[in-house]
């Protein structure tokens, strides 16, 4: 008989949970939702909701007048607000408020005369919304080797994208430090990325091949399958149970499963019953 150990924590963080669960209550309560963009990166999750009624778009003009908006977890720019604002009738903001506090710290440098640096990926949609709420006047980091592009400045303020590793932001930070008389430093890491690859590690060292369960096109699902792998035992990613081959299975006694901040219980549930039925 096989075990089966989830990492813990695993799928769902905070904020994503609080933005499906704010849209399941919309969809129910009042009906069909547009989406600028997916609201979660997960294929599976969002082809359950829009079978109850969300619409996702690539572009603010696809959104007819009068319609209801939601915002997702990452947020969005204040410019993409108020262009929102004259589509809709109901604009139901799902931005995680954790981003919510980068938002007004980025604000507040900005205020208070920064340059501003901002330690993360230029092309997530949290940095781009962040970007745009400075209008573009913040450089954006992602390596230590970058540094270089802030120049020498009088005041620097710093912020970091909510999912950064907290190592890169300690090292691209103390680079910084010496860019500068007056430094500002906002660490708004959220601990939810960092807390489910600690949990897949560990998870590692107990089992004898680990399932990571989550979209393709979701990059923090990815960096679990990857630390997966550099632990060294058999790993494989499937978006959902039936994507399994029973044949990877064979010779293993204990199984682990990880999975994704963007996953949703029900997909982790799901293989859990796929392999207790196969044991
Ligand atoms: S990873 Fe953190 S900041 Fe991002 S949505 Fe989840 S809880 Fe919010």
């Amino acid at each position: 008989m096989k075990q089966i150990i989830v990492a813990d924590p695993t799928g769902f963080c905070f904020g994503v949970r609080r933005a499906i669960e704010t849209l399941e209550k919309i969809l129910s309560d009042e009906g069909p939702i547009y989406s600028l963009g997916m609201p979660i990166h997960n294929p599976q999750e969002v082809e359950r909701l829009a079978k109850k009624g969300l619409v996702v778009v690539d572009s603010p003009d696809m959104i007819p007048p009068l319609s209801r908006i939601f915002i997702r977890a990452h947020g969005i720019s204040s410019e993409l607000f108020s262009t929102l604002q004259k589509h809709s009738i109901h604009i139901v903001d799902g931005t995680c408020p954790f981003v919510k506090k980068a938002q007004e710290r980025i604000k507040l440098l900005a205020r208070e005369g920064y340059k501003i640096c901002i330690i993360g990926n230029g092309n997530h949609p949290e940095i781009k919304a962040l970007q745009g709420i400075v209008e573009g006047k913040a450089t954006v980091i992602e390596k230590k080797e970058d540094v270089t592009e802030i120049g020498k400045t009088a005041k620097l303020g710093v912020i970091s994208q909510t999912t950064q590793d907290s190592k890169v932001f300690a090292a691209i930070v103390s680079e910084l430090a010496l860019r500068t008389q007056e430094m500002r430093v906002y660490n708004t890491i959220c601990n939810a990325t960092r807390e489910r690859q600690d949990a897949t590690r560990k998870l590692a060292q107990f089992v004898d091949g680990i399932i990571v369960v989550g979209g393709r096109n979701s990059a923090n699902t990815g960096k679990l399958y990857d630390i997966a792998r550099f632990s060294g035992i058999d790993v494989v990613w499937i978006e959902h149970a039936e994507e399994l081959d029973r044949r990877w299975l064979s010779g293993k006694a204990r199984v682990g499963i990880t999975a994704g901040a963007s996953t949703p219980d029900w997909l982790i549930s799901q293989l859990k019953n796929t392999l207790s039925s196969r044991r």
